[in-house]
């Protein structure tokens, strides 16, 4: 496949040249002639990617649409990448997939006010064999490059800086899509939405809601430049290896949200996340809330000296299976952050997004194979996620979200007790230890209300975290 596409000149798609750049349309090239594929994906994230890879090794005509200057160009993540997901995709691991380094020790921190931590981790050696068990670190514009760039090698052409706008639709059925560039319609069997949490085009076209501030959180990153010795003597690292660490409480001064920590080779990833509405019902700023977290004592040393090389910000979806959209229809299907699969608890997101981008790719691949794009055809993908981890998961959770948001002391209270308590368990001061559990009844009473509510909070965690 080459010609024109969107108007502009396109080498054959095999060749790794098949990138279109802006620039050629600048110039003026060429009228779009009309241009009708398979299948349109809009979007080179990692859902966009698995998608249009599995597509295009099935020999679908994939045209991939990408608003960036290259893929990945503004796509953000914490960022740790499993590789169960992408090992499906590559089962022989390709040696060059951009990774920063395999997560060997993964950490949870509550901070309080006082500069107190309390510290819970693991360390596994099963972590450290390699794929697919195992998680990687990465820095998405280099994973996201070259994860788009072997949908390209499979056969799909991807075209970048190009802003699809709207859906083109015959009754219901969506039947492609409308660039911002001149004669920008380009027309195809099935389009599947990777567009992403900030999707313009599914509330636009009524396929799901804008998302309310109550169910998206706002993240804000930081890269932090630092010499990898000095990573690896911080962290207490082996050499090559990585640590990840989540903190809660005071880290995001008390917002339902989390910060996190992240070592890269040459850089640490730091950033916090909070639901959007808390930020406005609270006045805070995201990086004001960064820079507090920064500046705890327990984090303060870990980033000292280091230079602050990139900022970055983005929503997460956050409403789970109860907020979760119908992910297809005539014509469409909806992966990825663009349909909500974010486990939030598991700090999951590109994963769930390359495997909805895999089954949905395997859906189409059906579909053409019928020569039926249908709704009924397409439900296909739908059922594939419910039968997959995804939606098994996220259905698993689906209480979590509200019990979350009505149990804010989870993130105030609950992180600030438990530090003092282990800060008077721990302190040798001459107080016997029932003159400190006294003490500690007495805590709890005051900042919890008695154990009988530890217990029904205990219940409710219960029913939503586990049954
Ligand atoms: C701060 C933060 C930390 C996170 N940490 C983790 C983590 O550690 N581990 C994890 O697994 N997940 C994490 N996630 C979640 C994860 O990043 C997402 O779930 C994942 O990126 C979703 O992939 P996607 O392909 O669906 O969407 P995206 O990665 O958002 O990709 C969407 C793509 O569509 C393009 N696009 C959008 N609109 C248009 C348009 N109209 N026309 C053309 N192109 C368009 C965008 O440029 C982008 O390339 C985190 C998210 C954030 C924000």
């Amino acid at each position: 496949m080459g010609g024109k596409v969107l108007g502009l000149n396109c080498p054959p798609v095999t060749e790794s040249t098949s990138r279109v750049p802006v620039a050629e349309a600048r110039r003026g090239y060429l009228r779009m002639a009309v241009e009708r594929y398979d299948a349109i994906v809009v979007g080179a994230g990692p859902a966009g990617s698995a998608a249009a890879l599995t597509m295009a090794r099935a020999g679908v005509k994939v045209l991939v649409i990408e608003r960036g200057d290259f893929a990945g160009a503004k796509n953000v993540m914490g960022g740790v990448l499993y590789s169960r997901q992408l090992a499906d995709l590559f089962p022989a691991w390709p040696k060059d997939v951009p990774v920063e380094r395999p997560v060997t020790r993964q950490e949870m921190w509550l901070l309080d006010e006082s500069g107190s931590a309390l510290r819970v981790g693991h360390q596994s050696a099963r972590w450290g064999e390699g794929p697919p068990h195992m998680a990687y670190t990465v820095l998405r514009s280099r994973f996201d490059r070259w994860f788009a760039a072997q949908a390209e090698a499979a056969g799909a052409l991807l075209v970048t800086e190009t802003v699809v706008e709207d859906l083109l639709k015959e009754g219901d059925r969506v039947v492609g899509v409308r660039t911002g560039r001149p004669d920008g319609d380009v027309f195809a069997d099935v389009v599947i939405l990777a567009d992403g949490v900030n999707s313009i085009l599914a509330p636009k076209a009524g396929l799901r809601p804008e998302w309310p501030p109550e169910k998206v959180a706002l993240a804000v990153k930081e890269i932090i430049v630092l010499p990898r010795e000095k990573i690896e003597d911080r962290f207490n690292l082996e050499d090559g290896q990585g640590a990840t660490i989540e903190l809660v409480g005071d880290a995001t001064r008390g917002t339902f949200g989390m910060g996190w920590i992240y070592t890269n080779r040459d850089s640490i990833s730091l950033g916090i996340g909070s639901i959007l509405a808390d930020f406005v019902k609270l006045q805070l700023k995201p990086y004001d809330i960064l820079e507090h977290m920064k500046a705890h004592p327990a984090v303060r040393k870990l980033v000292q000296g280091g230079e602050p090389k990139e900022y970055m910000a983005h929503l997460i979806p956050e409403g789970g299976f109860e907020s979760l959209p119908r992910v297809y229809g005539d014509g469409y299907l909806m992966v990825g952050d663009t349909a909500g699969l974010v486990n939030v608890i598991h700090r999951e997101g590109s994963n769930l997004a390359m495997k909805s981008g895999e089954l949905a790719g395997q859906a189409v691949v059906e579909a053409k194979e019928r020569g039926d794009f249908s709704s009924r055809a397409l439900r296909r993908y739908h059922e594939r996620l419910a039968e997959s981890f995804i939606l098994q998961d996220l259905k698993k959770y689906r209480r979590v979200p509200e019990f979350l948001n009505r149990h804010r002391e989870l993130f105030t209270t609950y992180p600030a007790l438990l530090n003092r308590v282990v800060t008077e368990l721990f302190t040798v001061d001459g107080k016997s230890i029932k003159e400190k559990e006294a003490w500690l009844v007495g805590e709890v009473r005051r900042e919890v209300g008695g154990w009988g509510s530890l217990a029904r909070l205990g219940w409710e965690a219960y029913r939503a975290f586990v049954r």
